[in-house]
C-alpha cells in the first residue's frame, strides 16, 4: 500500500459546526499532496497529526473560497516554524497575487503612487521580503488535460471539469513499480549491486559460468500502481470519463441529491447520482463522494442514491483515511 487519502472536510460552501470546506491529503510513497486548502484546513492537518512542513505540493482545484482560502493560514504557519524549503503551488490563474499581497511584508506601506516607502515604527519583529520562504505558483491552462507533475515516482494530470469559474480536478498515477528480488538470492548467487537493478527491471541473471537464472526464480512481482482522481466542483461532465478510466479510488463532488438536479445544473455541481454514474461509466474501483451541501444533515440520503448506480461508493468522513487496498 503506497496511497492513503485522509479527507480533511467534506462540506461546500458552508462550514457547519461538523464539518469543514474542501480538503484532502494525499501521502504517496512518503510524500504529502494537499489538494484544495478551504478554510481551518491547518487545524485540520493539526487534528490528523500531519507534519505541515512535509508538504511541498498544494493543488487548488480553483478559486471559490471554500477551496483555497485556509492557504494564506498554512502559509504563515510554515513561515513561523522558520520553513526554508519552496512550497509548490498549483491552481488556476489569479492565485499568485492574491497570496502575495496577503503576503506582502508588513514593515513597508505603499505610497498614493503604488511605491514602497519604509514602515518608521519600532516594530523589530517586521520581515523584510528576503525573510520569506520561496513560493513558485505553476499557473494551470484548465480546458486540456495536461501533465502538471511528474518525477521517478508519480505524475500528476489536470482533469478539465466544467464549473463557474475556470476549475479541474487532479490524477494522481504512480509509476510502474520494479520486481522485488529475494534477498536469500543476492547471497546465494551472489549479485553485484550492478545486476541487481537490471533483475528489478525484469532482465535474466546470468552467472560468471554462463548459467542463466530466470527472473522469475530470484524475484517477485511487482505490486500494482496505485491512482486517485479528485474531481471537484463540476456539473455532470461525461468527457473526463477516458481521463480517470479505471482509477483505484475517485473522489467526485455530490453536492445534492438527484430531486434538486435544477439547482446542481445552475450552480454548476453534481447531484449524488451523477457522480455514481460518472463512477460506473469511468469502471472505477471505489468511489468517494463529498463536497455536501449544508441542507443534508444525514448524509445517508446521498450515499443510498449514489448506491443505486455504483455499489462500492463511500461518503467522505473528515479524519478518515481511504486507501485502494482497504475497500
Ligand atoms: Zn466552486
Amino acid at each position: 500500500m503506497s496511497f492513503t487519502l485522509t479527507v480533511l472536510g467534506s462540506s461546500s460552501a458552508l462550514p457547519t459546526a461538523t464539518t469543514n470546506p474542501t480538503a484532502h491529503l494525499l501521502k504517496a510513497d512518503e510524500r504529502f499532496f494537499l489538494i484544495d486548502c478551504g478554510e481551518g484546513t491547518q487545524m485540520q492537518l493539526r487534528r490528523n497529526h500531519v507534519k505541515i512542513q512535509r508538504i511541498h505540493h498544494v493543488f487548488i482545484s480553483h478559486l471559490h473560497g471554500d477551496h483555497y482560502f485556509g492557504l494564506i493560514g498554512l502559509i504563515t504557519t510554515m513561515q513561523l516554524l522558520g520553513r526554508v524549503k519552496t512550497l509548490h503551488i498549483y491552481s488556476p490563474p489569479g492565485l499568485k497575487a492574491i497570496i502575495e499581497l496577503q503576503r506582502r511584508p508588513y514593515n513597508h506601506y505603499e505610497n498614493g503612487d503604488g511605491n514602497e516607502i519604509e514602515n518608521t515604527s519600532s516594530d523589530k519583529t517586521s520581515k523584510k521580503e528576503d525573510d520569506y520562504f520561496p513560493i513558485i505558483f505553476h499557473e494551470l491552462e484548465t480546458r486540456k488535460n495536461t501533465v502538471i507533475f511528474d518525477d521517478n515516482k508519480i505524475s500528476v494530470e489536470t482533469i478539465p471539469l466544467k464549473h463557474r469559474i475556470p476549475c479541474c480536478g487532479f490524477l494522481f498515477r504512480e509509476k510502474p513499480k520494479l520486481r522485488k528480488i529475494l534477498p536469500e538470492m543476492i547471497l546465494k548467487h551472489k549479485i553485484s549491486i550492478e545486476q541487481i537493478q537490471k533483475i528489478k527491471l525484469g532482465e535474466n541473471l546470468q552467472k560468471e559460468d554462463g548459467t542463466i537464472i530466470t527472473n522469475e526464480e530470484i524475484t517477485l512481482p511487482a505490486l500494482d500502481s496505485e491512482s486517485y482522481a479528485f474531481c471537484s466542483d463540476t456539473r455532470f461532465n461525461e468527457s473526463i470519463i477516458p481521463i480517470i478510466k479505471g482509477v483505484d479510488l475517485l473522489y467526485h463532488e455530490a453536492t445534492f441529491l438527484h430531486e434538486l438536479e435544477h439547482l446542481a445544473k445552475k450552480t454548476a455541481h453534481s447531484t449524488a447520482l451523477q457522480a455514481a454514474t460518472i463512477a460506473m461509466k469511468a469502471e472505477v474501483k471505489q468511489l468517494i463522494i463529498g463536497h455536501f451541501s449544508a441542507r443534508y444533515k444525514n448524509k445517508d440520503v446521498l450515499l443510498n442514491e449514489a448506491k443505486t448506480v455504483f455499489e462500492n461508493t463511500v461518503v467522505a468522513e473528515e479524519g478518515k483515511t481511504y486507501s485502494p487496498t482497504n475497500q
